[in-house]
């Protein structure tokens, strides 16, 4: 008897599932200390789950590096790329500022702040943004040293260093073909080594979750239960209305189809909580089942995941509304208007690393005048947020990457609409 092949998607799922079932049980089931502590989450579950991730990460740089020179030596002429830099940069921060004004709006509705009794919430210590001057920020994405800039993994960086590179290699043709061919070759290599570590994804997120789970059970969530519910509910409106609706009127694509294969990397990216490490799934997810052009995607969504945090975004809009209700501070259309561009701001500038958000908070709390304090009392919540966030990151990169593939011309409705890749 044939037996049916589980695909990939449904052990991610299964794995993430399991994890949290675990992690629950394990919180409340096994007391605190030696077992819980050393063998499980310091033991099994962080060696299994860590071990997973520091793979994908190993995966980012080689990976973006060489797929950007591949794809930006493909489109060829800086006009072009620099007509795709324009219209993804566009969508980035158009979907950035929507993001913000959802959470406002939501935040306003459910009212997460009122009547709560700060006084009985344990406030810890914050840490805060150092702000970094507009200029400095623009001067950072040259890499004095690219070598550096690769070995640190900044993104920027190495984003503008290839594309350099991509660029010089189209025009020089022939002359540089060995590199041309080298790059190309590697690239190869490391989209084959992604896809045998995504082999090992279901165990990797089983025990990345169940470690999570284990360590903070439900318990402290009820007293910001209102202000934990207001940022989901405002991350599920970006990402099924915001996103699908802007998906069907600019490629006429179906927006389940896209949600159903793209949600295994929604399930790696809310297991990890780090939009960077997603990079190597998400392009390879959306050039092998959704038909969109590595050309694209190996410029856009390492872009994306540096610049564009959508959920990210929404957490410090609900957190705005949160903080100026429990500690009585009004705030006026012209606050609510510096939050959306302060906001917008400490998007681009959140590194897609797991809690940077709530460090960014702080700029935007700083610009109308909250208390940092309100910070220190969400933070004991902020992980299964950063989870949920992350996942809303990526996928605003992965709808605005496909939308511009589209227009370029990159975009292959055949094998977004065929349902049997797996
Ligand atoms: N963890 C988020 C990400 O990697 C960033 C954040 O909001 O803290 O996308």
């Amino acid at each position: 008897k044939k037996r049916k092949k589980v695909g990939l998607t449904t052990k991610i799922f299964i794995g993430l599932l399991l994890g949290l079932v675990t992690g629950v049980v394990f919180h409340y089931a096994v007391p605190a200390g030696y077992v819980r502590d050393t063998v499980f989450v310091g033991g099994i579950f962080k060696v299994l789950g860590d071990g997973f991730l520091r793979l994908m990460q190993m995966l980012v740089v080689p990976l973006v590096f060489c797929s950007l020179i591949c794809g930006s030596s493909a489109i060829g002429d800086t006009k072009s790329l620099g007509k795709v830099g324009i219209k993804t940069l566009g969508f980035y921060l158009v979907t950035t500022a929507l993001a913000i004004s959802i959470a406002l709006l939501v935040g306003n509705l459910i009212n997460p702040g009122v009547g709560l009794d700060i006084s009985q919430l344990e406030a810890t210590e914050v840490k805060t943004a150092e702000s970094v001057s507009l200029a400095d920020t623009l001067l950072n994405i040259i890499p004095k040293n690219p070598i550096q800039g690769l070995a640190e993994g900044n993104m920027l960086q190495i984003i503008l260093f290839a594309l350099l590179i991509g660029i010089i290699l189209a025009k020089l043709g022939e002359r540089a073909e060995v590199v041309s061919n080298f790059f190309a070759q590697f690239n190869d290599i490391m989209m084959e080594m992604t896809m045998i570590v995504m082999k090992v994804a279901p165990i990797g997120v089983f025990c990345l979750v169940a470690k999570t789970f284990t360590n903070i059970g439900f318990g402290a969530f009820f007293n910001l239960i209102k202000y934990m519910a207001g940022v989901m509910l405002a991350l599920v409106v970006q990402c099924l209305v915001v996103y699908m609706v802007m998906l069907k009127i600019f490629t006429g694509a179906n927006p389940f189809r896209f949600l159903k294969k793209f949600a295994p990397v929604m399930g790696f990216a809310f297991s990890t909580a780090t939009s960077n490490a997603t990079i190597p799934m998400s392009i390879d997810t959306l050039s092998r089942k959704m038909g969109v052009t590595k050309k694209i995607s190996s410029f856009t969504i390492p872009l994306g995941a540096t610049i564009n945090m959508d959920g990210t975004a929404i957490m410090q809009g609900v957190a705005v509304v949160f903080a100026a209700q429990a500690f009585g501070i009004p705030l006026g259309i012209k606050e609510y208007a510096m939050v959306i561009a302060t906001a917008t701001l400490a998007s681009i500038g959140t590194a897609g690393v797991p809690g940077v958000g709530l460090v960014t908070l702080t700029m935007v709390f700083a610009s109308v005048g909250l208390p940092v304090e309100a910070i220190g009392i969400i933070m004991g919540i902020d992980r299964i947020l950063d989870m949920s966030r992350t996942a809303v990151n990526i996928t605003g990169d992965a709808v605005c990457t496909t939308i511009v593939a589209h227009q370029d011309g990159g975009f292959d409705r055949e094998i977004f609409n065929d349902m049997t890749i797996k």
